[in-house]
């Protein structure tokens, strides 16, 4: 028998309305790329992306089913063009700005964007590669100072294009299935791939992400928002913001510590997000000088890669504010678990406690995982036996973007992940690996997140990346590279090897060191290993 409940089409244009009803009176506060401070509300913010509506149907030509690309800093524009080009039913297709001229040429093509909004900034990065985008019409400048010049053809000013269009627009009705938004993966794993996220997974992940398990956000609170737009949605954050009336602050290309620290002050942020790298680098600003007055922030959401424990306890010690870890990909949406201890776990000393935090966690409502094991079989979950993650549930995607190719896909209808990892009798998962990443040394598994881990948590050591490299005996051995916390200082391979003699089996602690101004990051912040196996193997790394 049916249910007798309303046909009611969870969609962008859902969220973009209830924001308005609910929380007009809400700030969007954007520190834009000329170092202005912008400020307006929910209830601006939905007038905009009407006039945006009128724009991209009117001037622009654009209709259902079309993709057009941003490719733009965090600021209330790129948050207008979130709402504004799937609310026409058109998709938002982020693309990452970090990339290679040569995956950003890919993207764009294989995407088929037909116009693209893009920083004033950031144009000179595609005027590179314009004369091969096959289909792009036409380019809308954003934050365009008076008198800029570029070489992209067919350009228009956002500001312009508003001016003078009306904030009547009568949103279509879209089925909640249909496509919102598009973003590529970083190809840290060979070329990006294009995931297509729907309305309907939108909405769920971010009413999800807002809960007191996930993201722990209400309309008390004011975020910031450190993932880029371009990456993953932000996790999600300018849909969750304004569907919990969250005041919202999108710093742009400010991004250096220094800046987020001021930010973090002015604004009296009390939530945030970002990966690790961006948080070691506010924590140890800190650390040299310490705010004057009690921060406001409560907690950072991080993830994208595994989040020290060192760091958590650090922060937590020294300034009373809390790391809450969390784990996702592109291709589910991205938050997929996160990690909170419960009511029971208050019983256990801190170096416990500290240990379950920094695993990646339990997984959302929503949201269900597995381990697998080589041979096919279900891992058991004791917290021991490592396998592949599996994952499934509402927002993770079940194809790729106009490929066929179904290998990360299982038959019975799981998204592999290629993690490997352990889940526990609590539920909680901790990543060990990729599976590309991983160490077999002597037939024996070493992980080399829990090698970096450790490393990142002696004193004298800023960053830490480990990989594999071939040995004749061993088939491989570990390599750790590492990044010195101050470069006056030293520190032996002996008194390192000795350091992780306290937690890891002789034959799991790497033998050779390797000292290095910074380690090699993606697009996205992340230790980029590709890179490091590159330089080691065209014996660059000594
Ligand atoms: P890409 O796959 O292109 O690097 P993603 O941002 O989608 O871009 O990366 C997802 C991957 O990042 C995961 O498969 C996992 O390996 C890693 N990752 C994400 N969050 C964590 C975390 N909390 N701890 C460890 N690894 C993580």
């Amino acid at each position: 028998m049916e249910g007798l409940m309303m046909q009611y089409p969870l969609t962008t244009t859902a969220i973009l309305e209830y924001g308005n009803r609910a929380f007009q009176h809400k700030k969007v506060i954007s520190y834009l790329p000329d170092g202005s401070r912008h400020a307006y509300s929910f209830g601006d913010l939905h007038k905009r992306c009407k006039k945006l509506a009128n724009v991209l149907t009117q001037k622009l030509g654009i209709t259902k089913g079309d993709m057009v690309g941003t490719y733009a800093w965090n600021h209330y524009q790129h948050l207008e063009l979130y709402y504004g080009i799937p609310g026409i039913g058109a998709v938002c297709h982020t693309i990452n700005i970090r990339l290679s001229s040569q995956q950003t040429e890919f993207i764009i093509n294989h995407s088929e964007d037909k116009v693209i909004f893009v920083d004033a900034t950031l144009a000179p990065l595609l005027e590179k590669i314009a004369a091969q985008l096959e289909t792009v019409e036409c380019y809308v400048l954003i934050n365009a100072p008076e008198g800029f010049s570029t070489t992209l053809p067919n350009t228009m000013h956002y500001e312009d294009l508003l001016e003078g269009q009306s904030e009547e627009f009568e949103w279509p009705s879209l089925d909640e299935n249909q496509a919102c938004g598009m973003c590529y993966t970083s190809g840290t794993t060979g070329l990006p791939k294009g995931v297509l996220y729907s309305h309907r997974s939108t909405y769920l992940h971010a009413s999800t992400v807002l809960a007191p398990n996930a993201a722990n956000c209400s309309n008390r609170d004011v975020v910031l928002l450190i993932v880029p737009q371009f990456h993953v949605m932000a996790w999600g954050f300018p849909y969750m913001c304004v569907l919990t009336g969250a005041d919202m602050v999108m710093p742009s290309l400010h991004l250096q510590p220094e800046a987020i620290i001021d930010m973090l002050q002015k604004e009296k942020i009390t939530k945030a997000n970002g990966v690790p790298t961006i948080w070691l680098g506010v924590y140890e600003a800190m650390k040299k000088n310490p705010p004057k007055e009690k921060l406001a922030l409560q907690e950072y959401l991080v993830g994208g890669s595994a989040l020290p424990a060192s760091l958590i306890d650090g922060f937590e010690r020294d300034f009373g504010i809390r790391g809450v870890h969390a784990w996702g990909m592109t291709e589910t949406s991205p938050l997929g678990t996160v990690s909170r201890l419960q009511r029971k776990h208050a019983q256990l000393g801190q170096k416990e406690q500290l240990e379950i935090r920094a695993k990646q966690g339990t997984e959302f409502p929503g949201i269900e995982m597995r381990i697998v094991m080589d041979d096919g079989s279900i891992a058991p979950r004791d917290g021991k036996t490592m396998g592949e993650l599996q994952v499934k549930g509402a927002w993770v995607l079940h194809s790729y973007f106009k490929t066929h190719n179904q290998e990360n896909f299982t038959k019975d209808g799981w998204f592999r992940t290629g993690d490997v990892s352990t889940i526990d009798a609590d539920g909680y998962m901790q990543i060990t690996d990729r599976t590309k990443d991983l160490i077999k040394s002597g037939g024996e598994w070493i992980s080399s997140v829990a090698l970096e881990s450790a490393l990142m948590s002696h004193p004298r050591i800023k960053e830490a990346a480990v990989i594999a490299i071939p040995d004749a005996t061993w088939s491989e051995r570990p390599l750790a590279s590492v990044v010195l916390a101050d470069k006056n200082e030293t520190v032996t391979p002996k008194e390192l090897m000795e350091f992780l003699g306290r937690d890891f089996a002789k034959y799991q602690i790497p033998d050779q060191y390797v000292f290095l101004g910074e380690v090699p990051k993606t697009s996205v912040g992340k230790f980029n290993k590709k890179e490091i196996r590159r330089l080691y193997a065209e014996g660059k790394l000594t």
